[in-house]
């Protein structure tokens, strides 16, 4: 029984640290190599962090998830953790 439990926790933290990996490799791979449709995507979202408290000026960083802002904006699969966008 123990064992089962401890192979489905296992489990549940590869598909999140794949899921958040997934989300970095996206938007650096969107910040190097720009596309128009990211590019929009990005420009709209990055309205959102510019206004938003959570930014931090002197990094660049979300202070809620800790994504450089720049590729966290490009990346398609990202999402906003208090939803702005
Ligand atoms: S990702 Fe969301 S919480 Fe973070 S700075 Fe941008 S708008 Fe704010």
């Amino acid at each position: 029984m123990l064992v089962e439990e401890s192979s489905i926790n296992n489990m549940e933290e590869v598909e999140n640290t794949t899921s958040v990996m997934e989300q970095i490799v996206d938007g650096w791979k969107n910040y190097i190599f720009r596309n128009p449709t990211t590019e929009e995507m990005g420009r709209e979202r990055l309205k959102k962090c510019l206004t938003c408290e959570w930014r931090s000026k002197i990094s660049n960083r979300c202070k809620m998830c800790g994504c450089f802002i720049p590729t966290a904006v490009r990346s398609t699969p990202k999402k906003c953790p208090i939803n702005k966008w």
